[in-house]
């Protein structure tokens, strides 16, 4: 992969339905992970948006930044889709730039909270920039937001953190939900999972250090197997 991005990756090709074009209040997703554990605390579903304006150096999401192939949901489904999930303790929102969608993701964030399930999410902005925001979509995902992991992706402070890529990004606890977390959210990262589909196509979730790429092929290769594909996507 590029580099350690502030978020996740994985591009798989499981579900995308063509492109459709979103209203206000349907989110714009490029991929669902159930299951996840590198991502938060927990077993989380993530939901990665599709699209961020930012192109910050080092990016690991840049496939899903522009224009491409989406999920288009409605806040009750994109909630649904979670819920029924077993044994999933809570949602985390990458991407791609979630505050691009507040509105709708803050809807999918509120039918969430009602069922008692957290909500984590991933910004380039900082949180000082989404509480000086005018937009009541930003300050209501900020309200729905249990940990909010901010500020882009800088490759100049690439280091391995708790859920983070670069030292300039903060965790923040806005509920007391996860207040018993507040010690340990300096540690080191928790690695990348990664997950085989029936296409034999190997996906990862987390945060990568610099030579993730490298050693997942090094590795492969010791084991004869040949990996192939572009950044995050292998077969
Ligand atoms: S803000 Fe985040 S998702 Fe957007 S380009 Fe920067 S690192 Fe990538």
């Amino acid at each position: 992969m590029r580099r350690t991005a502030r978020s996740v990756f994985t591009l798989g090709l499981w579900f995308i339905h063509a492109t459709q074009r979103p209203t206000l209040m349907q989110v714009r997703l490029a991929h669902v992970l159930h299951g996840c554990t590198t991502l938060g605390p927990g077993r989380r579903t993530v939901l990665w948006v599709r699209g961020c304006a930012r192109r910050c150096p080092g990016c690991i999401a840049t496939p899903i930044l522009g224009e491409g192939p989406s999920l288009v949901l409605d806040p009750d489904a994109a909630a649904q889709r979670i819920l029924e999930a077993p044994g999933e303790e809570g949602a985390t929102f990458s991407g791609g730039e979630p505050f691009e969608q507040a509105d709708a993701l803050a809807a999918v964030a509120d039918r969430l909270q009602s069922a008692g399930v957290s909500v984590m999410v991933y910004t380039g902005f900082t949180l000082g920039e989404l509480r000086a925001s005018p937009d009541p979509g930003v300050a209501a995902l900020l309200a729905a937001t249990d940990i909010l992991v901010d500020g882009p992706f800088v490759l100049e402070q690439q280091a391995d953190l708790l859920w983070r890529g670069s030292a300039n990004q903060r965790v923040h606890l806005l509920t007391p939900r996860y207040a018993h977390l507040a010690a340990t959210l300096d540690s080191p990262g928790v690695g990348v999972e990664l997950r085989l589909d029936r296409e034999s196509n190997v996906f990862w979730a987390g945060v990568p250090s610099s030579d993730f790429s490298a050693r997942l092929r090094r590795a492969g290769a010791s084991r004869g197997m040949l990996l192939t594909g572009h950044e995050g996507v292998w077969a």
